[in-house]
């Protein structure tokens, strides 16, 4: 917000059941003053069965558009008019964009998650990964992975039928090289050292170690991480998590969730304001908010 609330003041928001954690207020509006305009992010707590009454809202108030987290990723796509190229490969909408009263669905979290990524100095192309998680996170980096050009994916969710779905529509999407392999907990201790020895990358995408339970972690043989591997984790508070820590004490480069949470904003950001977002500005609201969640 440049000037405090007006009668010409745009408003965005999120909309999530719950949605009183989420850092996008405080990253957004840190932008918006710093970018001298005169839009407002608000969260929003919208259950399940008001989703469709929320969704309409948007026209009805002349909102500009929302971020849409748990549970309404998904069930809001059939309320939209028009979806992205990425919305339609991950069946998930993370950013919704008013067009004149048309409803345009984009999902952010993968490409912002590559973004991030090639910002630490991976270059994905010719990679072998391996998944940890196979919820809509993992779908959304794991389609934009196969998208970037990796060679193959590995999938290891703790419900193995999650991970063989999302292994299918990735192959059937991009036609890249798949594999679903045990959950760690039931292959009899730990994920094979071979699987994790191939991995160029290896994504953790569960809420293990999330804060507060930062003491939680996937078993895998940690020993078997070396030089030249990246270690990522979609969290990010705590801002290093056990298996990011155990990664990196075994050598692999750790890249944590900052990056994919500010990716998806700047581009969320872009698309509505049309403006270039303020990624310092936008980096240095999501540290003091961390900061300031964290002494509480
Ligand atoms: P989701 O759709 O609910 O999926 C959760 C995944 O974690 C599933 O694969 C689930 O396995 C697995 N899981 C949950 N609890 C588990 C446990 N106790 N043991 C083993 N596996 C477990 O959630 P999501 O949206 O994909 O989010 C996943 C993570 O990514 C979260 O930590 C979230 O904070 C993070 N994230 C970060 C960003 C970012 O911008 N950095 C964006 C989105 C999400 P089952 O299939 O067996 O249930």
């Amino acid at each position: 917000m440049a000037s405090g609330i007006s009668g010409r003041t745009k408003i965005c928001g999120i909309f999530g059941c719950p949605v009183e954690h989420t850092f996008s207020p405080a990253i957004h509006n840190a932008a918006f003053t710093a970018a001298g305009l005169d839009y407002a992010y608000v969260p929003f707590r919208v259950e399940p069965l008001s989703l469709a009454a929320a969704v309409e809202a948007l026209r009805a108030l002349g909102m500009v558009g929302v971020n849409v987290t748990i549970p309404h990723k998904e069930t809001v796509l059939p309320l939209l008019d028009e979806l992205s190229d990425e919305a339609k490969l991950t069946g998930a909408v993370n950013t919704i964009v008013n067009r004149s009263g048309k409803l345009y669905g984009d999902n952010t979290d993968g490409k912002g998650y590559l973004h991030a990524l090639r910002e630490a100095g991976f270059n994905p192309a010719g990679k072998t990964v391996l998944f940890l998680g196979a919820g809509g996170a993992a779908r959304a980096v794991a389609m934009q992975l196969a998208l970037a050009g990796v060679k193959k994916i590995n999938f290891a969710n703790r419900t193995g039928r999650r991970a063989s779905e999302l292994a299918h529509s990735v192959a059937e999407a991009t036609g890249i090289r798949v594999e679903t392999i045990p959950w760690p907990d039931q292959a009899g201790g730990i994920l094979p050292a071979r699987i994790l020895a191939e991995s160029d990358l290896v994504v953790q995408a569960t809420p293990l170690g999330m804060s507060p339970n930062i003491n939680e972690v996937v078993p895998l043989p940690f020993k078997v991480f070396r030089p030249g591997q990246v270690a990522s984790d979609l969290i990010y508070n705590p801002v290093e998590t056990l298996f990011l820590k155990k990664a990196g004490q075994a050598g692999a480069d750790t890249v944590n969730g900052m990056g994919m949470l500010l990716r998806q904003g700047t581009l969320a950001f872009e698309l509505w304001t049309g403006a270039a977002a303020p990624l310092e500005v936008m980096r240095a609201a999501l540290k003091k908010e961390l900061l300031r969640r964290n002494k509480q």
